[in-house]
């Protein structure tokens, strides 16, 4: 991904790619190690509280300014938010994603099978009738309305997966823990389109918005404190 790329800066998010060890200062010693075997230098690392929001990006790319003038490309550490965040504030070189999104959770790990429910963000969330577990990320088929055409009401287990359990079994007995079931019936008759309309943009930025963006970007210190959330 870096090709000729000779001079790096790296921005790492601190907050969910930190908690998912490819961000953070993990993230950075790791990067860095790699780049300088490869012949690389590296003129910026920085880690800043969140990559996604755009205004403490545009923070760190301005109080980095002059290390980010001596480098060809800039590694953004962070998912797909954060690159999308990184390019929208034009900084001038190639943005470059080293790590792969492969959807957004809750970061606490108190309930499992919340926690590992990941968001596929497919347009339309169902969770309010699934008892909070989405299925489009839990079911091998993909299945977001019911239970595949496999599925059996007396085996619990997945029929294209029998390593786990299906998905629908321990949406089915959460719901009816929660007293669901209702909803539940109502999304097995759901027919919905992809499309959605797209939120208003917001204009304008406030004072306060750029201040706390400014303190975000400079954050670096509270990386282990966000990790202490793991622990
Ligand atoms: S149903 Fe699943 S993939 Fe779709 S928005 Fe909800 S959590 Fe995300
Ligand atoms: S058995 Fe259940 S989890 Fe497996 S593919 Fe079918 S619906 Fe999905």
């Amino acid at each position: 991904m870096l090709g000729d790329y000779s001079t790096i800066g790296i921005l790492s998010c601190g907050t969910c790619a930190n908690l998912s060890f490819t961000g953070g200062l993990t993230g950075i010693r790791t990067l860095k190690a790699h780049l300088l075997e490869s012949g690389k230098q590296v003129k910026l690392a920085r880690v800043i509280l969140a990559c996604c929001p755009e205004e403490i990006m545009r923070q760190a790319l301005k109080s980095n300014k002059r290390a980010l003038a001596r480098c060809d490309a800039l590694v953004v550490l962070s998912c797909a938010a954060g690159i999308k965040s990184a390019n929208s504030c034009k900084p001038g070189i190639p943005v470059i994603n080293l790590l792969d999104s492969v959807g957004s959770a809750a970061v606490a790990c108190t309930d499992p099978v919340l926690a590992a429910s990941l968001c596929r963000s497919c347009g339309h969330c169902v969770l309010t009738c699934t008892a909070g577990i989405c299925p489009l990320s839990e079911c091998p088929a993909k299945s977001k309305y019911g239970p595949c055409k496999h599925f059996s009401e007396t085996k619990v287990q997945c029929a294209i997966d029998p390593g786990r359990t299906c998905v629908w079994h321990t949406i089915r007995a959460r719901s009816t823990m929660l007293h669901l079931l209702p909803a539940l019936k109502e999304l097995h008759a759901r027919n919905e389109r992809r499309d959605l309309d797209r939120a208003p943009e917001p204009k304008g930025s406030r004072l306060w918005k750029t201040f706390f963006a400014w303190h975000a970007a400079h954050m670096q210190k509270l990386e282990w404190v966000i990790r202490l959330f793991r622990h």
